[in-house]
């Protein structure tokens, strides 16, 4: 495997970096997570132009231009000999010294890792998952802001252990008000009467690109998609419920906090919305190939 690291390629056991980036000692830096299927990179533009909302919103002065970036994400895939596969971009801090202050981290790095990924078994996309509601509240975006893709991902991972300790694979974070705000690394959609409704990112989720793709696709389909603030209560009456993201792509949840979701199924809308997501994949990015 070769990884890049700040313009060079190395094979993936000498790909390292200092012990003193702020990536590592503070969590001072940012990510994205990519997918290429079909000898294509799907959504490049959108995840390097919210990598770069990532960088301005922490002030981090990511050393390459958007352009650049998105030639190496592809090259990495080529080198890869990737067709389908998922691509990990990193921007950290740099290395500085013990302090936090990130004035003294000279220069950040830029890390690109493409390998494969499978979330989770194939038979859950038959089925439907089980999530239940965690303790941990997702970050105030007041605080930390959840737009921003940090490598700060504790919040999420506490979430996770807890619904791992529940038995289950996901969680959903309610904000501090109470309100759905999104999963440890999924956004969330119900389906109630044939409208879709998925929380206001201003209840403290991701701009997740899974996400704008989906209500792209439900629009088209003539679903009304709606972002009001939604309760535990909205979601055990919803009809539906499916969640999002680039590396779970689209999944069923049938369960949420030991409650049946609509006929314990995944549903025509869910469905339906699968299957249009698959067929854009295999068809849309930019490619990696000539
Ligand atoms: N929320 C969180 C917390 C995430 O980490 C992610 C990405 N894994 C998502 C939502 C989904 O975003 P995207 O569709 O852009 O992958």
């Amino acid at each position: 495997m070769k990884v890049y690291i700040d313009g060079k390629y190395y094979d993936g056991k000498n790909a390292k970096i200092s012990v003193f980036d702020h990536g590592l000692l503070y969590g001072d830096g940012i990510f994205e997570g990519i997918r290429a299927y079909n000898g294509r990179v799907f959504k490049l533009k959108e995840h390097i132009d919210r990598l770069f909302c990532s960088a301005k919103a922490i002030l981090l002065d990511v050393p390459m231009s958007h352009e650049a970036i998105m030639q190496a994400t592809v090259e990495v895939c080529r080198r890869n000999k990737i067709r389908d596969g998922y691509i990990r971009l990193v921007v950290t801090r740099g290395a500085g010294t013990l302090g936090l202050n990130p004035n003294r981290c000279r220069n950040p790095s830029v890390i690109i890792i493409a390998d494969k990924i499978q979330l989770y078994p194939p038979e859950l996309y038959e089925k439907g998952l089980a999530i239940v509601t965690v303790p941990t509240a997702r970050n105030l975006h007041s605080a930390l802001n959840p737009a921003i893709k940090s490598l700060n991902y504790l919040n999420n991972i506490l979430a996770k252990i807890e619904a791992n300790n529940a038995g289950c694979e996901e969680a959903i974070m309610l904000n501090a008000e109470g309100f759905v705000a999104e999963c440890t690394g999924d956004n969330l959609f119900i389906v109630q009467a044939g409208q879709i409704f998925t929380p206001p990112l201003s209840a403290g989720a991701l701009y997740g690109i899974t996400r704008g793709v989906v209500i792209e696709m439900a629009r088209e389909e003539g679903l009304a998609v709606l972002e009001p603030n939604l309760t535990r209560y909205d979601l055990f009456n919803a009809d539906e419920c499916f969640l999002t993201g680039t590396g779970a792509e689209l999944i069923p949840v049938v369960r949420i906090d030991g409650r049946v979701i609509g006929k314990g199924r995944p549903g025509p809308v869910t469905r339906k919305l699968v299957d249009k997501y698959r067929t854009l994949t295999k068809v849309s990015g930019e490619p990696i190939y000539d």
